[in-house]
């Protein structure tokens, strides 16, 4: 069994279930959990950037007292660093991410006057305590009895933000050519 300390970044006791949205036509105004309405904390998410760009962002998420499970929407997130790292370092923009934790307040506060190095930021760090995923299932009408792993889960579609540009489809073939062979685009 890993050891608990392990398994965290940060100094401070881990905090909240974490659910990172990637729907951006589902919005969790219920609790996924308890079906209780949502409220609203405003937070400073720890968000590890690859390949070493942590950053922290004040965000406001859905909060469930009840679950104490937060809920932050993937095209915010994706919106919010896409504006900060434009000015930041562009090249950065579109790598894989982590929403670590959460953030003293008063420890971001001070980040942003004078920028802290990264073991600074660990200091004031509580990572999540767990981070689940959601799945959502599409309205209808199913089988009685049917258990909800066997139900169909919508798959979410692509977010509209510039942290990921999706590849696009191709609307109409382009006529063929044939002139040069064994050229290709670079598309795996
Ligand atoms: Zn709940």
């Amino acid at each position: 069994m890993p050891k608990e300390k392990e398994r965290y970044l940060g100094k401070l006791p881990p905090k909240y279930t974490f659910i990172l949205n990637p729907y951006a036509e589902y919005r969790f105004t219920r609790c996924p959990n308890c079906n209780r309405k949502m409220k609203q904390r405003k937070l400073p998410l720890f968000i590890h950037v690859d390949p070493c760009n942590p950053v922290a962002l004040n965000k406001t998420c859905r909060y469930c007292p009840d679950c104490d499970l937060l809920i932050a929407h993937q095209d915010e997130i994706e919106s919010l660093l896409v504006r900060l790292f434009a000015q930041l370092d562009p090249g950065i923009i579109g790598n894989d991410y982590l929403v670590v934790g959460t953030v003293e307040r008063p420890a971001w506060r001070e980040s942003m006057k004078q920028p802290k190095d990264i073991p600074e930021m660990l200091e004031h760090l509580h990572d999540f305590q767990r981070v689940h995923t959601v799945k959502v299932q599409p309205g209808g009408w199913y089988p009685a009895g049917l258990d909800s792993s066997e139900m169909p889960v919508l798959s979410p579609g692509p977010l509209d933000t510039l942290w990921k540009k999706q590849p696009r489809p191709l609307a109409t073939p382009k006529p063929q050519r044939t002139k040069r062979k064994g050229r290709r685009r670079g598309r795996k």
